[in-house]
């Protein structure tokens, strides 16, 4: 019968009429305008929604029909892109926009620390729900100032009622310019110098990787990978090969990159000149998260100013917005990302290092490993090994957030324990809270207790423990919170962000989630159910997923029984 009614259907369309939806000759207009010149590749896809979210704080259905008919795609493809990132509102028609103004506020551990829920309901209660949108997110990296609110691109830190009202009503909603070392500041101080040297062959790149290796610098991202063996990789790789800066920084608990990138851009540009010299790169691609708006501003300007003034050849460089998506900062989930395409994980074999961005050998770095390629070299490898306590070698810039005097980052030596962090680094512990645990690698890395506050911090200690450092985002929780609560938050989060590629992860998180809100727990159900995320999920979200909630098992009993 169904059949029937579609083969009826079909009949009804015009003999010659094309088929599938009719192309809307003013969206079609519109879309020519914001695109202008550009070239309609493939992969511009997401900048390309962006532009429309941008200018009609929305995307309809007849704007996504009009952009696959100028790229010359499906329209399937554009909405399976555009419906896949948070950023996007895509309307279907008949469907209401969004109220012109977003105000987005942070929900994730440390702003639930601060009073998140308190400030969502506030103003929940007093906004003007017909001209703003309330919205709940996660991570914005801006943790050390928790709770954080954002209106439009603006981000109003250690946020009150009060403070979000009033940038509401003067509309300020722009994101403020960063103060930053620039070009000229840079090259004063002996910036781009190695650059130079290297082009001219006063310095080989065979010295770089050598320093590198004797550093001992791993990847800054959280994998930990070291660095000078990872370039020879790639350096071995036939041409053209690539590289892709992972600047997504989605971790809850992580804001280093940003608070490198607001100060010293230049320092970052110029290690990864260095590594496209030396690994012999034909492109560079910068993919930043679209939360960093101001950084966003700013690096497009510091990078048309190098490109203007630095009389060196230099590869293409291609700047790329993120569009709210956590698993983006999965290094292949990036790169499809970069693709155009929805940020889903690659199966590995192969590896990027060999296959990576548009099927070409690609270096993939997190964009604080460049940041230290300059320093390396030029103070010696020794000034960055010979840091480190308790048998660990090196410096780690640690995110702190939570219950400390100092939330901020903290560069201190690598093996550094939790404790000594605290005291030395972070002025100690705020008044009336005793510290109780801590989050030693973000959402991801597990949760320990106070009493394991004397474990060296750095990749590999940890693992014994069911945790691991990642991206080095400690959040420090006292007397006060409630590791149970915490761990729920993790997981919602990992829920939310699961990209849905594959089911141990997609129902596995959300499943957690309901059985993290019984007031009693089933562990053994639980233990089931974690086993199956660790073993069987594709990617890290969803192998890592289940740290918080079986450190909760493990080490905080009493709060589960
Ligand atoms: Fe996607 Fe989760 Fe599977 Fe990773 S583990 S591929 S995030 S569904």
């Amino acid at each position: 019968m169904a059949k029937t009614t579609l083969h009826l259907k079909q009949r009804k369309r015009k003999r010659g009429a094309p088929k599938g939806r009719a192309v809307d000759a003013t969206a079609l207009q519109e879309i020519r305008s914001l695109l202008g010149k550009q070239p309609r590749d493939r992969d511009l896809l997401l900048e390309f929604l962006h532009l429309i979210q941008d200018q009609y704080g929305c995307i309809k259905s007849a704007h996504c029909i009009a952009l696959a008919d100028e790229m010359k795609i499906s329209a399937a493809e554009v909405y399976e892109v555009a419906t896949f990132y948070h950023h996007f509102d895509v309307i279907e028609d008949g469907q209401t926009p969004p109220p012109p103004l977003t105000v987005r506020i942070c929900d994730s551990i440390s702003c639930e620390l601060n009073g998140c829920e308190a400030l969502i309901t506030k103003l929940g209660e007093t906004l003007d729900k017909s001209a703003i949108r309330i919205q709940r997110v996660p991570c914005v990296g801006r943790c050390e100032q928790a709770p954080v609110a954002v209106v439009g691109c603006h981000p109003i830190t250690e946020a009150t009622a009060e403070a979000v009202t009033t940038a509401v009503t003067q509309k300020a909603t722009k994101a403020p310019a960063t103060s930053h070392i620039n070009y000229q500041q840079y090259c004063d101080n002996g910036g781009y110098a190695l650059l130079n040297a290297l082009h001219h062959n006063q310095q080989d790149g065979e010295s770089i990787i050598q320093a590198l290796d004797d550093s001992g610098l791993r990847g800054l991202g959280g994998a930990g990978f070291p660095s000078g063996r990872k370039w020879r990789i790639v350096k071995e790789q036939s041409a053209p090969r690539y590289l892709a800066v992972n600047i997504d920084e989605g971790e809850p608990g992580t804001f280093k990159d940003r608070y490198y990138l607001e100060r010293d851009p230049h320092r970052f540009f110029e290690g990864m000149l260095i590594a496209a010299w030396v690994v012999g790169l034909d492109a560079i691609y910068v993919y930043l998260r679209d939360e960093y708006a101001s950084i966003r501003e700013m690096l497009v300007t510091e990078l048309e100013t190098l490109q203007n003034s630095l009389s060196l050849p230099m590869p293409p460089i291609s700047l790329r917005r993120g569009a709210g998506a956590y698993i983006c900062g999965e290094e292949s989930a990036m790169i499809e990302s970069i693709e155009g395409k929805r940020g889903m994980p690659r199966l590995r074999p192969p590896f990027i290092a060999q296959v990576g961005l548009f099927g070409r050998p690609t270096l993939e770095h997190n964009m604080e490993t460049l940041y230290w390629v300059r320093d390396i070299v030029e103070k010696g490898p020794k000034w960055f090994a010979s840091e480190g306590r308790h048998g660990r070698h090196g410096l780690r810039s640690f995110s702190v957030s939570g219950r400390v005097n100092q939330p901020g980052v903290h560069l201190a030596p690598a093996g550094i324990t939790v404790r000594e962090l605290i005291d030395e680094y972070c002025g100690g512990m705020q008044d009336g809270h005793t510290f109780y645990g801590y989050f030693p690698g973000g959402a991801s890395g597990g949760i320990l207790p106070a009493e394991m506050g004397d474990i060296p911090l750095d990749f590999d200690t940890l693992n014994e423990y069911g945790c691991f450092i990642g991206s080095a985002a400690i959040i420090i929780l006292s007397d006060q919170d409630s590791a149970r609560s915490t761990a729920l938050n993790a997981m919602r989060f990992f829920s939310h962000e699961s990209c849905g590629k594959c089911t141990p992860c997609r129902v596995g998180t959300s499943k957690a989630v309901m059985l993290m809100q019984q007031s009693k727990w089933d562990v053994p159900l639980m233990t089931e159910l974690t086993q199956a995320m660790a073993d069987a999920s594709i990617c890290g979200l969803g192998q890592a997923a289940p740290n918080p909630l079986q450190c909760v098992v493990k080490y905080f009993p009493k709060e589960i029984e």
